[in-house]
């Protein structure tokens, strides 16, 4: 659009209010403050407030914490509850079986359980007393480029006040360009900047395609007589049912303060089948006798869902460009092993600020300047975490007995396994064509037998997330062929848009006069979890950011 826009000018400039950029900021001036120098910085996030769009696990190992923050407990760290052991289960259809030995990358014992949100807002608060410019309910929503289209100069903020019809309104504002020397991607899986600058600067080339896993996440509310009230082990890792073992996945349940239990199952996106609901498989899973007995007495108080990006190192892509670097999640950090990401992002972040910091006493902004930033990475203990998880996504996408063939060997021999470098294939080309039976299966299998208080339906849901979007706006799910929904992929997989969404946003209506079927969207729902714009088998939807301020407003997933 053709607007006259403020443009400010900033040292650096972080685009996501997770646990990576927020690390990164406080080191970026702690560094500055012991060297005496001011500068000035800016992070900028898409939720309401820092904190409200930033859901995990979450258990933390305090390994980049305790880097960053030594005095951490003093400062008031928000914890919900110190780890005092793990317990691993397999679930059959009807029973629990506890197993003998929980794997090493499993062990969290004194590690900790937080919530992220309350973290992330902990983080944002000691990053704003160093001086850091924060403004939440901003989304990024165009990389600004120097002329030679290859240098990133910023980035640009969403208009707001936009009609359905893509006209200003009445209220318009007109986005504000943020130009910095460096600018940092710090959003998160699936960002939409970032997977724009990975594909105008070929980042992937010879790398192995992000995959991912979605997860839908829950805090529980339960009697005070429940089952970690008494001293056990309070961090369990499940496998097994629902999804059985030829699919990648698994559920988490673990004790957080105040009679409240965090649970939340996740299913790996490498997925064939069409009908697969990952909302359905966790409300199954929470349904299991030896789930539903933990939760017996308890109501939901949060809801949540977000993709992680489980492909490991393998996957990493170019972490820095001339005036920027990639951490976190978009970049592809995560122990996927040890079902971990938030330690791993926030040392990226902060390895990334030693790399700024040099580059701004260097006053040069270059590639092979901030590449420093891989250098530090490779030097460092992340580089080992990932490493030894190099085949591990590729190992748990195999079906059967394959599947601990590999993941034992590579647990033997420290993650090399069978064979190093084992192909992904991209979530999107995984699905197999649907047979009548498949849709009749997903229609009939859907779990009906909610409460709407221990066991809700998507839409409560979206409501227990505390989701807002405007709704008189254009869509932010860009569909870009919705012939092609009706047309091909309704036949071909059965439209499975309408299944992989957590929120309900997709849906296929009939047209009462004519018969015809039409893709309706209701993007209001939206949880900004990702799963649209990674599964569609046709890669015919792309995620962009609604207003900023809006989306989910999480408190304590
Ligand atoms: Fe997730 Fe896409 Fe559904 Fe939004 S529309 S909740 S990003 S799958």
């Amino acid at each position: 659009m053709n607007v006259e826009r403020e443009k400010i000018d900033f040292d650096v400039v972080y685009i996501g209010g997770g646990p990576a950029n927020l690390a990164g900021a406080i080191r970026l001036m702690q560094l500055a403050q012991a060297q005496g120098i001011e500068l000035e910085v800016a992070l900028i996030d898409k939720g309401a407030e820092i904190g409200s769009h930033a859901i995990s696990g979450a258990i933390l190992n305090p390994i980049a914490l305790k880097e960053l923050l030594p005095d951490f407990k003093e400062r008031g760290f928000p914890l919900e509850a110190e780890v005092r052991g793990d317990d691993f289960y397999f679930l059959t259809g009807s029973r629990a079986l506890r197993l003998p030995l929980v794997p090493r990358y499993l062990h969290n014992e004194g590690f900790f359980v937080i919530s992220l949100a309350r973290f992330t807002r902990w983080l944002g608060e000691i990053a704003e007393n160093l001086g850091v410019n924060i403004f939440p309910g901003f989304a990024g929503t165009e990389l600004l480029f120097d002329e030679d289209q290859r240098t990133v100069a910023g980035v640009r903020t969403g208009d707001k006040g936009i009609g359905p019809d893509g006209q200003p309104k009445g209220n318009f504002e007109p986005g504000i360009d943020l130009m910095a020397k460096v600018t940092v991607l710090g959003e998160g899986a699936r960002g939409s900047l970032t997977k724009q600058l990975e594909q105008k600067l070929n980042l992937q080339d010879g790398r192995m395609p992000q995959v991912y896993e979605t997860g839908v996440k829950e805090v529980i509310e339960v009697p005070d007589n429940n089952y970690f009230a008494y001293g056990q082990a309070n961090v369990m890792h499940l496998m097994g049912y629902p999804l059985g073992m030829d699919r990648c996945g698994g559920g988490f349940i673990y004790e957080m303060a105040a009679n409240r239990i965090a649970i939340g199952f996740l299913v790996g996106l490498a997925y064939p089948d069409c009908d697969l609901d990952p909302y359905d498989m966790f409300i199954k899973f929470k349904q299991h006798p030896f789930v539903a007995a933990l939760l017996q007495g308890g109501r939901v108080v949060e809801q949540g869902a977000r993709t992680v990006s489980t492909g490991g190192y393998y996957t990493l892509p170019d972490l820095a460009v001339n005036g920027g670097v990639l951490v976190g999640g978009c970049a592809g950090f995560q122990n996927t092993p040890a079902l971990k990401g938030i330690h791993v992002a926030m040392k990226s972040g902060m390895l990334a600020a030693e790399a700024i910091g040099a580059a701004l006493a260097a006053d040069d902004f270059t590639q092979s300047r901030l590449n420093h930033y891989r250098t530090l990475v490779s030097e460092s203990w992340l580089e080992q975490e990932l490493y030894e998880g190099r085949n591990f996504a590729q190992a748990n996408n195999k079906t059967g007995l394959a599947k601990f063939f590999h993941l034992g060997a590579q647990y033997l021999t420290k993650g090399r396994g069978l064979q190093d470098r084992m192909p992904l294939e991209p979530d999107w080309q995984t699905l197999s064509p649907a047979t009548r039976d498949n849709i009749d299966h997903a229609h009939a299998s859907a779990s009906s037998d909610y409460d709407g208080v221990l066991v809700v339906d998507k839409l409560t849901g979206v409501y227990l997330s505390k989701t807002m979007h405007r709704e008189d706006q254009p869509s932010h799910l860009i569909v870009h062929d919705t012939n092609l929904c009706i047309e091909q992929c309704y036949p071909t997989y059965g439209s499975p848009c309408t299944r992989f969404c957590p929120a309900s946003v997709y849906e296929i209506e009939t047209d009462d006069a004519t018969g015809r079927k039409r893709l309706k969207l209701n993007p209001a729902n939206c949880l900004h979890c990702k799963t649209c714009d990674i599964k569609d088998p046709y890669e015919n939807i792309t995620w962009t950011c609604p207003e900023g301020g809006e989306g989910p407003g999480y408190t304590i997933v």
